[in-house]
């Protein structure tokens, strides 16, 4: 293997050191918290970061927060997109404060929710709207909407992909081609194989074979892969998968939640793509909890009939599966109103990409000095490098390239340097707020740790 173990265990053993002395007041929280929280976190993914225990977070502002040790940092991870719009954004803040000064949820609407909705349809072109707490939900929502307007029991869903903590997309495919509970995949309520269907990401025969099953109600992809490194589609693979879905009466359903960082409209606007229905979620609310989706007026209008076949009133609407009390609560109506008219503009956006182009710009000068065999590669304001020579073609490849290892100690050489990168893979994002100074000290950092391994 081209990486030294022995020469990476002991920088890393050097950098746990570095954060040890560093960081003493998140060690006296953690140890307090560990009293109450399985790991000491609120939830328990929040346990994967590198460094003997997490960063305790003391104020964060734009692209920079400080810890309880009073470290700056640059945020590349920013909640890994949930605040993607820079942390709080001064019009997101107000809208939301003033919110909730005047009460938070009613089971009722309010006026700002109308406007979020009419945002959110001229950006993505679909032009019915509901809101949840989550992309999960939003997810979760749509799928059971497909199923059952067209009574079929499966979804699509491609190989390695994330849709949140949707069950039916928590799986995979085995290396005889069975589909198969993911990887850490816990207590599935039934077997994968129930549900789901799985077919790799740019492979047009085998959404093709998938959707001749006539089982399928919906297909869920993310327009590109952003959850096992980025995977960009082939030319020509969106067109195609619409074609195939919409011949097979199945529903396209296309979560923008990561892919936002595409363009004010995701992929969906940008590329044209033809969705029936997007779901997105994260950041569009200023970083409080806030999902949506949209669908078309046909997919709308279906449901409507499905759930209304008499004509006689939506009776059943609050015990079919589709709901939760705080969802569409006035606040995070008031935060996607905000942060969509005056926060995540149009205007944002080519600043937002420029510092992402610097960013991939700064990891390939050092891939290239150092001559290591990896990749980086940019999708709008977001980048992220893999561990391998060419781009991956698909999340199997993607997936093969991890090295738990080597991430977790280029992760904490840059924690150690005040850059915090998204923990599970090699991601980073730039807000409105991430400056150019932002990006260099990353640059920095990443040549270092590069020679550090193989200078
Ligand atoms: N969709 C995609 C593409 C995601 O990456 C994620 C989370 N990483 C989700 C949905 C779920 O978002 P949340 O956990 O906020 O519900």
């Amino acid at each position: 293997m081209y990486v030294d173990r022995t020469r990476l265990s002991t920088l890393h053993a050097t950098e746990l050191e570095r954060f040890r002395a560093a960081r003493p007041g998140s060690a006296t929280l953690w140890e307090v918290a560990r009293e109450v929280m399985p790991e000491g976190v609120p939830m328990l993914w929040m346990a994967k970061w590198p460094g003997p225990w997490p960063v305790f977070v003391d104020a964060a502002k734009g692209a920079h927060f400080t810890c309880v040790d009073g470290i700056d940092h640059v945020d590349l991870c920013l909640g890994d997109t949930g605040a993607m719009v820079g942390h709080a954004p001064e019009a997101s803040v107000r809208a939301i404060s003033e919110r909730l000064a005047r009460g938070a949820t009613f089971m009722l609407p309010t006026e700002d929710a109308a406007a979020a909705a009419e945002l959110l349809a001229g950006r993505f072109g679909l032009e019915r709207w509901q809101f949840t707490l989550s992309a999960t939900d939003a997810n979760r929502h749509v799928l059971r909407y497909a199923r059952m307007v067209t009574g079929r029991p499966k979804v699509v869903v491609i190989d390695f992909s994330y849709h949140g903590t949707v069950d039916e997309a928590y799986a995979t495919l085995d290396p005889e081609g069975r589909v198969v509970a993911r990887r850490g995949n816990m207590g599935p309520p039934v077997d994968p194989a129930v549900t789901t269907l799985v077919v790799p990401f740019n492979d047009i025969p085998a959404m093709e074979a998938a959707l001749a099953t006539g089982d399928v109600a919906a297909v869920l992809i993310e327009p590109a892969m952003t959850n096992i490194g980025i995977v960009l589609p082939d030319d020509g693979w969106h067109e195609a998968v619409a074609k195939a879905v919409h011949a097979a009466g199945a529903y396209l359903v296309i979560d923008e939640t990561h892919t936002l960082c595409a363009g004010p409209g995701g992929m969906t606007a940008r590329d044209g793509l033809r969705p029936d229905a997007v779901v997105v979620g994260k950041t569009i609310a200023g970083g409080i909890p806030a999902g949506a989706w949209g669908m078309t007026t046909a997919f709308a209008d279906r449901v409507r009939a499905a759930l209304d076949p008499d004509g006689e009133g939506l009776e059943d609407i609050d015990v079919g599966g589709v709901g939760g009390t705080l969802a569409g609560n006035a606040v995070s109506m008031a935060g996607i109103r905000a942060t969509l008219a005056e926060v995540l503009t149009p205007e944002v956006y080519p600043g937002m990409i420029a510092r992402a182009t610097e960013w991939t710009a700064g990891v390939q000068a050092a891939i290239d000095e150092l001559q290591v065999p990896w990749q980086v590669t940019q999708l709008g304001c977001r980048a992220e490098y893999s561990f391998r020579p060419t781009p991956p073609h698909d999340g199997r490849e993607a997936a093969d390239a991890d090295d738990f290892e080597l991430q977790q100690y280029l992760h904490l050489h840059a924690l150690n340097r005040g850059i915090l990168i998204t923990p599970f893979h090699n991601m980073a994002l730039m807000s409105p707020a991430t400056t150019s100074e932002d990006v260099a000290r990353h640059t920095e950092a990443f040549r270092e740790a590069v020679a550090s391994l193989f200078g």
